[in-house]
């Protein structure tokens, strides 16, 4: 490829080093963070996971290019702010994604890595700009590109004075449709031939789905990936935009956790951290298991509702019922180190909302019954 001028291979590879991390070495950098910045809570929450975790960079984007205009497009500077202080607070870099001039001149003194989505990959202009600033660059590849229309994507910014590009296999579009997109894992090794630069893998908008997002992400450091870009939201049903795709914060954690021995496989090495347990740490932690125990109530009840639909109106409370459950539960919690008082009290009140909740139901039920055939009617 000879228009590979200055990102075509070399003798030695780039390494790319911003502050004290160090891109294309030995080490995998893992960088993790929501699709969106959508709340400074959010992101604190994101930025201590990617700490824990042993993660090095926090994302989040603020300026979303979206396939429809009419879905979340980003909260701006505001998000920028979100972004960085929640990294600075960690001390995590940062990046965020770029989609014009104006995006970017906003953003570039606040963070400490820009990237150029796969939408934006051949958008030249904004590579030349990219070129001309003083960030490391993080190229997404485009959806439908080649691996050698990537690397000239690349040659536009190294050619306009920015060495510091650092190249993502982020899935392209293929004919199949049980993923989003297909994420192309040879690509890192001929990109790695081709070119000094490093490479990384986003597994998370190849995939579309945060269940294959573990093994992709073991995969792409087995195919020689300097590191992983992965969606994690602190809530991820929640999230404005690339839910489906994001990692729990307890998945991401769990995955950095078992990169270490895949990165050693490969004679790279990933440090996984240690979980700080610090009040507002701990805090989190509360709010997630409160936030599971709703759920888990409100399951609860809308079985209890369909059991209700299932029983005579003089048959609701059920004390037998109601024995069994707390003969199981009161050894369990004392398993757990749970006092059985707390157990008991908190049942004789889920038994009696269950039992008005059915009483309720059911009332509801004869009457709508009453109304499509009144008695005495005509
Ligand atoms: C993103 O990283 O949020 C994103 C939009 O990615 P891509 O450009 O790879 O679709
Ligand atoms: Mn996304």
């Amino acid at each position: 490829m000879k228009d590979l001028k200055l990102a075509g291979s070399k003798s030695t590879r780039s390494i790319i080093k911003i502050g004290e991390v160090t891109l294309g070495g030995k080490e995998i950098i893992l960088m993790g963070g929501p699709c969106a910045v959508e709340s400074s809570i959010q992101m604190h929450q994101a930025a201590v996971t990617v700490k824990s975790s042993g993660g090095k960079i926090l994302r989040g984007g603020v300026f979303k290019p979206r396939t429809s205009p009419y879905s979340f497009q980003g909260l701006g500077l505001e998000g920028a702010n979100y972004l960085v202080q929640a990294a600075r607070e960690e001390g995590l870099l940062c990046v965020t994604e770029v989609i014009d001039a104006k995006s970017l001149d906003l953003v570039i003194d606040k963070v400490d890595l820009l990237q150029i989505g796969a939408r934006n990959m051949q958008n030249f202009e904004l590579l030349k700009l990219a070129g001309k600033a003083k960030k490391p660059i993080i190229l997404k590849r485009g959806l439908s590109a080649t691996i050698e229309e990537w690397l000239l994507a690349a040659e536009y910014i190294l050619a306009a004075g920015n060495p510091q590009v650092i190249l993502c296999e982020r899935g392209i579009r293929t004919f199949e449709p049980s993923t989003r997109n297909t994420l192309d894992l040879s690509a890192v090794g001929v990109a790695k031939e081709l070119s000094h630069l490093p490479v990384i893998v986003d597994p998370s908008h190849a995939a579309g789905r945060r269940d294959l997002i573990s093994s992709l992400s073991k995969a792409a450091l087995a195919s020689g990936a300097d590191g992983l870009l992965i969606e994690m939201h602190p809530n991820p049903a929640e999230a404005v935009s690339d839910g489906p795709q994001s990692l729990t914060p307890e998945q991401f954690m769990t995955l950095a956790q078992e990169l270490g021995v895949v990165a050693q496989s490969v004679k790279r090495v990933f440090v996984c951290g240690e979980p700080k347990e610090t009040l507002e740490s701990l805090r989190l932690e509360i709010d997630r298991i409160d936030h599971n125990i709703i759920e888990r109530l409100a399951d609860r009840m809308q079985i209890v509702r369909k059991v209700g639909a299932q029983k005579r109106l003089d048959r609701v409370k059920d004390i037998s019922r109601e024995k069994d459950i707390l003969q199981r539960l009161v050894p369990l919690a004392e398993d757990l180190q749970l006092s059985p008082e707390l157990v008991k009290k908190i049942y004789a009140l889920v038994f009696e909302f269950a039992v008005q909740s059915q009483i309720k139901s059911k009332l509801t039920q004869e009457k709508d019954l009453e109304s499509l055939c009144p008695i005495g009617g005509k």
